[in-house]
């Protein structure tokens, strides 16, 4: 394929064809497309294609799915995080509490929101240590942004203490943890607001941007509803001047018929990782996060574990045709971005250690228990001759 130089693309469809075990696994998920076309042919012939009834029934299904109120289709993730602080009144001179081992949208959320993302760091499991955020709150901190990483709920209810005991809004960041619970509750039903990503490469996925914003606030959801189409309370009624980023009308087709299929994602996605974890937890070379299965069930958007030897594992799995990756080697007080931010290397030492040594195995709903016996058997070949 051409090289695509004009529209940026991160590399991230391109291996499907030089790799046996592949984290991109879209061609199997829309196999079935002729169904989605077809469903998308009765957009054309209503020409609803803004907003619209598609977008009223995703949203209608989506909310009930994971038991909240309010369930307002946006243009992205990212926006649905910068919709979210901006409708908290987020303005320049705030901070933001959040964790550096995320990807780079949440912290631009913050930054464009106009509020200064502090950081705190990140335990064992990847997400934000909640014994640390009191120590990083000051007289401008207004919120925090829990990134529930990998599909693993952060630890809610000592999030919440600390929002209620500081008066902090907290606008969760769910993009990897579709259907994810902490003690029985639904990821992105514990704040003000939770946010999710229908991104090609997330477990609800497709065929180009959106994003959900979640609330049980009747006021909050009504705001965001307006903010996220021009500030419009009808055709020639303009409440207050904002933005321009609606769920498209044919994602909101597509995302509808993946909705179906949520659920069995979402099992088989846990059958690999319970799956691998038995398998891979005997070796000495090799951490498995703590899952908390008493409190959490995690997703496993991503399939993050501890390695030895890291770097020389990756070029040795990927040899034998296993697309083993690294999210992410750079954490984001490192990243140029954040160089006015004022932090240095060493700030913090858990995210830092985990850019190291985590590489993620592909976990996907098509990966088979073939699949993971050949990955299994390959790792255990690299710890044994290596
Ligand atoms: C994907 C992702 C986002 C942003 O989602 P987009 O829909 O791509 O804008 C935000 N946060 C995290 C942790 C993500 O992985």
């Amino acid at each position: 394929m051409k090289n695509i130089e004009r529209n940026f693309l991160p590399g991230q469809y391109d291996k499907t064809n030089s790799l046996k075990i592949n984290h991109n696994y879209l061609g199997e998920q829309f196999s079935d497309y002729d169904e989605i076309l077809r469903k998308i042919s009765i957009v054309v012939k209503n020409q609803d294609f803004t907003l619209g009834r598609q977008v009223d029934n995703f949203e209608d299904k989506f909310k009930d799915l994971i038991n909240c109120k309010h369930a307002i289709g946006v243009g992205s993730g990212t926006d649905a995080i910068f919709l979210s602080l901006k409708s908290l009144n987020i303005k320049e001179g705030d901070e933001v509490i959040t964790t550096p081992f995320t990807f780079y949208a949440t912290i631009g959320a913050i930054v464009t929101a106009g509020a200064k993302p502090v950081f705190v760091d990140v335990d064992d499991d990847f997400n934000i240590d909640t014994n640390l955020i009191e120590s990083s709150i000051t007289e401008k901190t207004r919120a925090i942004v829990p990134v529930h990483w990998a599909g693993k709920p952060c630890n809610m209810n000592k999030m919440l203490d600390i929002s209620n005991k500081y008066n902090l809004q907290i606008i969760e960041d769910a993009c990897h943890a579709y259907l994810a619970t902490y003690k029985g509750n639904y990821a992105g039903t514990f704040g003000k607001s939770g946010c999710f990503s229908l991104h090609p490469l997330k477990n609800l996925n497709v065929w180009g941007d959106g994003g959900i914003i979640v609330t049980n606030d009747d006021k909050f959801a009504e705001h965001l509803r307006l903010i996220r189409n021009h500030g419009l309370k009808n055709r020639n009624l303009c409440e207050t001047f904002a933005y321009n980023s609606r769920l498209d009308t044919i994602q909101a087709v597509v995302a509808m018929h993946l909705l179906d299929k949520i659920n069995h994602i979402t099992d088989k996605r846990i059958f690999n990782a319970n799956y691998l974890d038995m398998e891979l937890g005997n070796l000495n070379e090799v951490k498995i996060p703590n899952r908390d299965k008493n409190n959490v069930k995690s997703v496993h958007h991503i399939y993050p574990l501890q390695f030895e030897k890291r770097d020389k594992l990756m070029n040795y799995l990927i040899s034998f045709g296993i697309d083993a990756k690294i999210h992410y080697p750079v954490p984001m007080h490192l990243q140029p971005a954040a160089k006015d931010l004022g932090y240095n290397e060493g700030d913090f030492p858990k995210t830092e250690l985990l850019s190291k040594k985590t590489l993620s195995l592909p976990i996907h709903e098509f990966i088979t228990e073939d699949d993971m016996n050949f990955m299994i058997g390959k790792i255990k070949d690299f710890y044994t001759i290596k």
